[in-house]
């Protein structure tokens, strides 16, 4: 056993290693290639930011701000968060940066790690990475459904089939109160039934009960009045009009009229979307005794009033984000995405100090020409430096020995026939390039 280590990532964080390097990439140029066709723009934001923002925005009776928020008293005296979440810090920078005066909608996306004081536990952990997309100025439901679209796109391109998108509508501020008074009533008669933390939320937000994941509150839940029968007019033709879209551009779905999300800022439309894959957990990140989890890979929906809250014209928006780890491990269990990883044709080889120092320059050469080279600096041996070039199944071997550097040449070793040629050294691109060409 590897001994202890005193220093190890802080519980619920992760290295990422150069193995899983591959598919981070990956996500991200599928991400980039969907987000430049719809026309989205990267913005990059801070990852601390007055932590009053997530409170009044995101809500400071939600878990995430109550529960998971890392917030730091700086030097100055300043309350600043880690942010928890992409959509209030994308609402700040439009307000702050007059994207209101830009030809609407303005459409954003960024990528980056978040940060959420969870119970670790398979697919939650403390610092995760998620991709966010974000549209102001339009209050359209053809946005929510292209943002759905934009997200079964991400996933589909990345292999994932059977995907299960989850609808619902939560009304807004109109329809909301009344629906939430109904519920309250229904829940208060029945408040026995509930878990101590239902209970608790009945006084804040009753919403979030039906969001609870214990078996006795799912049961009070399912004779629970629906907040589709108590739609406004507005919201339900809304509501109505997205499916149509959702219809139109195929996407599967099924309506969950239990799905409410834990933020306060959502109006209208609200969504997740899961695979019918369950990630297995992974010993390597401390999960191995866990049951395996039906984690959201994606959520989201339209936050009309979240603009405005921050002292922003009235602007309607809609977003969603994708957690790139749980993609990453669903990825990694299918096995289906071939990610390329550029393999090197070249070997170079070099024996003795004079041969070693003219490496340098024709490495960066090679590079100019966009040929990949690989190379064992630090070894001297020959024989240790082809068995190298063996391994990598290299095409040619380039040997830069004493007396070849004495004749300004290199031996150019065709690695399958063992064939060799002598050329002049400033040649070697050149002749190389010429050679792979064949
Ligand atoms: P949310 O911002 O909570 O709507 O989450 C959006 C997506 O981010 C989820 O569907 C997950 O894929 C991912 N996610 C949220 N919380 C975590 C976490 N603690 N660890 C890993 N992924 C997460």
């Amino acid at each position: 056993m590897a001994p202890k280590l005193k220093f190890q990532t802080p519980t619920g964080i992760h290295d990422i290693l150069p193995e899983d390097q591959p598919y981070f990439q990956k996500i991200y140029s599928v991400v980039d290639e969907i987000a430049s066709y719809y026309g989205f723009d990267r913005i990059d934001i801070p990852i601390l930011e007055d932590a009053q923002l997530y409170e009044k925005g995101t809500g400071a009776t939600t878990d995430i701000v109550e529960k998971q928020m890392y917030v730091l008293k700086t030097k100055g005296g300043d309350f600043l968060a880690l942010r928890p979440e992409f959509t209030p810090g994308i609402a700040r920078a439009h307000i702050q940066h007059g994207m209101i005066a830009l030809p609407q909608p303005v459409k954003l996306y960024t990528t980056g790690p978040l940060f959420r004081y969870e119970h670790p536990q398979a697919g939650r952990y403390r610092q995760f990475h998620q991709v966010d997309f974000e549209v102001f100025g339009e209050q359209s439901p053809s946005i929510d459904a292209q943002i759905i679209q934009i997200f079964y796109a991400i996933l589909s391109e990345l292999k994932f089939s059977h995907l299960i998108i989850e609808v619902n509508s939560i009304g807004d501020y109109q329809c909301r109160p009344y629906y939430k008074k109904v519920l309250s009533g229904f829940f208060r008669s029945r408040q026995n039934s509930l878990c101590v933390d239902c209970r608790r939320r009945l006084k804040i937000n009753p919403l979030r009960i039906l969001d609870c994941k214990e078996e006795k509150c799912k049961r009070v839940r399912s004779q629970a009045p629906q907040i589709i029968d108590h739609l406004c007019e507005e919201c339900k033709n809304h509501f109505k009009s997205l499916l149509e879209f959702l219809d139109e551009a195929d996407i599967p779905y099924h309506l969950d009229p239990y799905l409410v999300r834990g933020l306060d800022y959502y109006t209208k439309t609200v969504f997740e979307v899961f695979s019918d894959k369950i990630a297995v957990p992974q010993p390597e990140s401390g999960e191995e005794n866990q049951e395996p989890v039906r984690n959201a890979l994606a959520g989201g929906g339209r936050y009309d009033a979240l603009v405005k809250l921050y002292g922003g014209k009235d602007t309607p928006a809609s977003g969603a984000a994708a957690g790139v780890e749980r993609i990453v491990s669903l990825m990694k269990q299918m096995g289906t995405v071939s990610l390329k990883v550029q393999q090197p044709k070249i070997f170079l080889a070099q024996l003795g100090d004079l041969a070693k120092k003219k490496s340098l320059k024709l490495m960066e050469e090679f590079r100019r020409a966009n040929i990949l080279v690989a190379e064992s600096l630090g070894r001297d041996s020959l024989r240790s430096q082809l068995g190298r070039a063996d391994k990598l199944h290299v095409e040619y071997t380039l040997i830069l020995g004493q007396k070849e550097v004495l004749e300004n040449s290199i031996v150019i070793r065709k690695m399958d026939t063992g064939e060799q040629a002598t050329v002049s050294l400033d040649k070697a691109v050149e002749e190389v390039k010429r050679r792979l060409k064949k």
